[in-house]
């Protein structure tokens, strides 16, 4: 597969959705409309990141039902894009990505945090009883996340919603983020620029990258319409001339 940043001028002229979502688990599109749309709008690649369970007993619906793996592979493949999973990461040890052969299966796992001591933090109805103590949580889970070497990527970093922010801001310090990134580079995982849930401001993608953590670019897009804003981060990235750290794949 052609590099994502051949061009040493730093254009990016193939341009990839590192983050999509089909009707495999929550998205409303088949992995073919996905692709067609973004064939469309001259997005070259496509990574599907279906949610995925990691135990048996989690029965969630909007998982991708275990028993489909293959069939979601096959058919990213004849669509000529590229099965990966987005993994919850769910705070203990032994129950993130449990070496299963479905995970081998994929090219690309992804480590994300939706859910903190059994808070939902991307419920529309979120009630918070502690945030300094959620927020607590979250960044312990985001080093040890930071320490997954299964993983190639974290989505969504450090996104909270709305009624947390604040509390976040106060504790995502230089040190903070220089620490994580550090295990990040160490574990050769990528910190995504997620469009749909975008929480990074380009200061901390700057901490990330001078510790040489590579960067992936992803719409998150539940519904193909939203695969366009990517196009703008890339642009960014030239802007700021950080598309080598883009991830190559
Ligand atoms: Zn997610
Ligand atoms: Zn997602």
């Amino acid at each position: 597969m052609k590099a994502p940043n051949k061009d040493t001028s730093g254009t990016v002229d193939f341009l990839i959705d590192f983050h999509v979502h089909s009707n495999y688990s929550d998205g409303v599109q088949t992995i073919q409309s996905n692709a067609s749309y973004a064939t469309a709008l001259g997005i070259d690649k496509i990574v599907f990141a279906d949610h995925y369970a990691q135990l048996n007993n989690e029965k969630i619906k909007y998982y991708l039902p275990k028993k489909k793996i293959n069939e979601y592979i096959e058919e990213c493949r004849q669509n000529n894009a590229i099965p990966g999973l987005e993994i919850d990461y769910l705070g203990e040890e032994d129950r993130l990505l449990a070496k299963t052969k479905d995970i081998k299966k994929v090219d690309l796992v992804y480590g994300s945090i939706h859910v903190v001591e059994k808070t939902k933090l991307f419920s529309e109805t979120l009630k918070v009883s502690n945030p300094q103590e959620l927020i607590k949580k979250y960044l312990e889970y985001f080093v040890k996340l930071a320490e997954k070497k299964e993983i190639k990527a974290i989505c969504h970093p450090f996104w909270v919603p709305e009624k947390l922010k604040l509390q976040l801001k106060k504790k995502l310090t230089k040190d903070y983020l220089e620490d994580v990134a550090e295990r990040m580079a160490q574990s050769e995982i990528a910190i995504e620029i997620n469009t749909m849930f975008p929480s990074l401001t380009l200061k901390q993608v700057k901490i990330f990258t001078g510790k040489g953590v590579k960067i992936t670019v992803g719409s998150d897009a539940h519904s193909p319409e939203s695969m366009v804003a990517i196009k703008k981060v890339y642009r960014q990235l030239e802007k700021e001339e950080l598309t080598h750290y883009l991830l190559k794949i």
